[in-house]
């Protein structure tokens, strides 16, 4: 066994580090407060190179494995998880389906941008009726000539609506009404009349990722939008989130260390009873178990994603990973809160924005519940 990162990797961290205290960390609360994506902040995490990173070399891309997309999220979630969940869902769900099921001519067309940073798309799996139940789709597609006829609606789709959004991947019913429901997944550009973008949703948290509605109202494509088989599409954008997963367990485990982090220097230096708080043991031990829960989540995302660059099976550990990271953040995120006392509750300490912003990763991506169905299943319990 070796759990060392690569000497590339652990470069690439630093780099990462680097970048996020300098451009992010003096921003990050501005800009949860503008509830806007920073477009600048966008423009230089493309520079980096990090929308590239898992894509091949041919369109962009850097080549590199999960893992080091994975370290990337982790380190910009320390300090901020709007633009954390921005890169994650601008490669993981936006240019993700394109490479993995698009034609040639799809890729090329809009692979380089979206691998570039220049251009962001959305996947609109979620419906207003349903994100769980994805199967339960209602937005149709009806094939009329060589076009794409498409009604129905979307919900929560993040990068959905920014100025620089150049796409939606959705998932629509494309069959004639027999028995087996067919869905599949088609192309829709931004700009494409009869696709309206909704208003921005005020959020708990994430204030400054961009999630929208988006409606279809007889809005055409041509045929060759068609993302992958006809029929193929649910499976298809479900497989998707299996990586989806890993990196959402990654983004959870950058929260919880960044709360880690603040108690650390914060019970260091606050004093009350004439001692600093981290000398008592009830605060000692809180910030232990913090640190333990934060270890144990990073190893069940790194095996997971090194299962996965090994070509072995790896849905249930992406499951265990995303269930246990996303809990150990709310967890962490909660206690952080109160090594803070009264100053965890006020937004100019980070902890209280982490606070806000942990609580969507039990839900986004397959909620916790989903998350122990899938296990179940992958156990072999009856009914699972
Ligand atoms: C900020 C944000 C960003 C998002 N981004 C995207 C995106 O980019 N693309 C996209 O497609 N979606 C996106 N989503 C949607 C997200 O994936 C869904 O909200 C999530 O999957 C849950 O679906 P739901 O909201 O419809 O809840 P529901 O499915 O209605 O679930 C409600 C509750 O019932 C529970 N439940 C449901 N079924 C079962 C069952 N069989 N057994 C036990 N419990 C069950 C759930 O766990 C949950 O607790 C986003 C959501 C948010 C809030």
């Amino acid at each position: 066994m070796d759990f060392d990162l690569s000497e590339e990797q652990q470069s690439f961290v630093s780099i990462v580090r680097s970048f996020v205290d300098d451009a992010i960390r003096p921003n990050a609360e501005r800009w949860d407060l503008e509830e806007e994506l920073p477009l600048d902040a966008v423009k230089q995490m493309a520079d980096l190179g990090l929308f590239g990173l898992p894509f091949p070399e041919r369109y962009g891309g850097a080549g590199a494995d999960l893992v080091t997309l994975c370290l990337a999220i982790e380190e910009i979630a320390r300090v901020d998880s709007s633009l954390a969940i921005t890169l994650e869902a601008a490669v993981g769900l936006g240019a993700m389906p394109i490479y993995r099921f698009g034609t040639e001519e799809q890729k090329n067309t809009w692979l380089p941008s979206l691998v570039s940073g220049n251009a962001l798309a959305g996947y609109g799996l979620t419906e207003p009726g349903g994100g769980s139940d994805a199967g339960a789709t209602r937005t149709t597609a009806i094939l009329e000539g060589d076009e794409w006829l498409i009604n129905g609606s979307k919900s929560f789709i993040t990068n959905s609506g920014t100025p620089i959004t150049s796409l939606v991947t959705i998932t629509a019913i494309t069959d004639k009404g027999g028995d087996a429901k067919e869905i599949s997944a088609i192309i829709v550009p931004a700009g494409t009349p009869g696709f309206e973008v909704g208003p921005a949703y005020r959020k708990m948290g994430w204030h400054h990722s961009d999630t929208h509605e988006l409606a279809f109202g007889d809005c055409r494509v041509p045929q060759a939008n068609l993302l992958g088989r006809r029929g193929d599409g649910l499976r298809n954008f479900l497989s998707i989130l299996d990586d989806g997963r890993i990196a959402i367990a990654a983004l959870a485990v950058g929260l919880a260390q960044g709360c880690l982090d603040e108690c650390l220097s914060y019970a260091g230096e606050r004093r009350a009873f004439g001692r600093v708080i981290g000398g008592y043991q009830a605060i000692s031990f809180k910030i232990a178990d913090m640190a333990t829960k934060t270890e144990l989540a990073r190893t069940a995302y790194q095996k997971a994603a090194w299962l996965k660059s090994k070509g072995r099976p790896y849905t249930k550990q992406a499951a265990m990973a995303k269930l246990f990271a996303s809990e150990t953040a709310v967890e962490v995120a909660r206690d952080a809160v109160q090594v803070h006392g009264g100053y965890g509750y006020i937004e100019e300490f980070p902890v209280c924005r982490h606070f806000r912003d942990s609580k969507i990763l039990e839900i986004g991506e397959g909620t916790s519940e989903i998350m122990r169905m899938l296990i179940a299943r992958e156990l072999k319990l009856p009914s699972t």
